[in-house]
């Protein structure tokens, strides 16, 4: 199908966290100015811990434990970090750990994935626009819990800010994989979870037609202002960004026209 948009959630996400951030990173592709934080390889590397439990089927925190340090090693390495470095794994991952381990009995997951960091693939029509979406989407699990009969799609959270209700109903990532099952693999899931072990808690959802459409017109609104190159800032979650030295840059030649920036960004 010819003039696709590739499109994802973290693509979606990124331009509602920040368009200046997007632009910088999905326009311009520019060097972040800063590494990624550590709690975001910790993020990374736990989520190859849990893929490598489904894997081996050894629901054991001892099993667990033993895949963090090497999956925070490879996931250092690809970010360019040095590995030769000693470092500790941090207590708040290894009672992620703990609490993953234990949520994964509670809810009767503990039992072999009918997919684990599946990438999936599929376009979609807006009937508006006619614009046509090559949606990428990365489900963590998909799974059939014990004593069930259907499927239900399990995202792993590693941070510790819990969404508000109407964040969780608003949530793009939800509808996506929604999509992503029904079209790709003909699954009907039953529901879809948010699982945050950093606070052992598990949030369920569900999607349905109507979430498809809003999503598909949202796609429609940020392609167009991606179009009108409409990058303002947000100033949203600043402390987490990558850039800000290049943002400041950006910022003081407004505030103080004239005036060379480059004494002030060191201040
Ligand atoms: S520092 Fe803040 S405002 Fe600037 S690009 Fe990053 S998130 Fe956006």
């Amino acid at each position: 199908m010819g003039n696709e948009i590739r499109v994802s959630y973290s693509w979606k996400y990124d331009y509602d966290w920040c368009p200046r951030r997007f632009k910088y990173k999905r326009v311009e592709k520019v060097e972040p100015d800063l590494p990624p934080p550590s709690y975001n390889l910790e993020g990374q590397a736990l989520h190859r811990v849990f893929k490598g439990v489904y894997e081996a089927q050894n629901f054991t925190f001892d099993y667990a434990y033993s895949l963090l340090k090497p999956a925070l090693v490879e996931v250092r390495k690809e970010c360019g970090l040095d590995v030769e470095k000693e470092f500790s794994l941090s207590k708040v991952s290894v009672k992620t750990l703990e609490n993953f381990i234990t949520m994964v009995h509670k809810y009767n997951i503990d039992v072999p994935a009918l997919l684990s960091e599946k990438e999936m693939v599929f376009v979609l029509t807006s009937p508006k626009s006619g614009n046509n979406y090559r949606i990428t989407s990365v489900l963590d699990l998909a799974v059939v819990p014990k004593g069930e009969q259907s499927p239900i799609i399990v995202d792993f959270k590693t941070g510790s800010y819990i969404p508000t209700e109407y964040e969780i109903q608003e949530n793009d990532q939800a509808t996506i994989y929604y999509m992503a099952t029904k079209v790709v693999l003909n699954l009907d899931v039953s529901r879809f979870v948010f699982m945050f072990p950093k606070k052992k808690k598990w949030i369920e959802t569900r999607r349905t037609s109507v979430d498809y459409e809003k999503l598909i017109h949202a796609l429609d609104v940020q392609v167009l202002k991606v179009k009108n190159k409409e990058f303002n800032p947000t100033y949203k979650n600043c402390q987490m960004c990558q850039y800000p030295e290049k943002c400041r840059k950006e910022d003081v030649p407004k505030l103080y026209p004239g005036i060379d920036s480059s004494w002030m960004i060191c201040m």
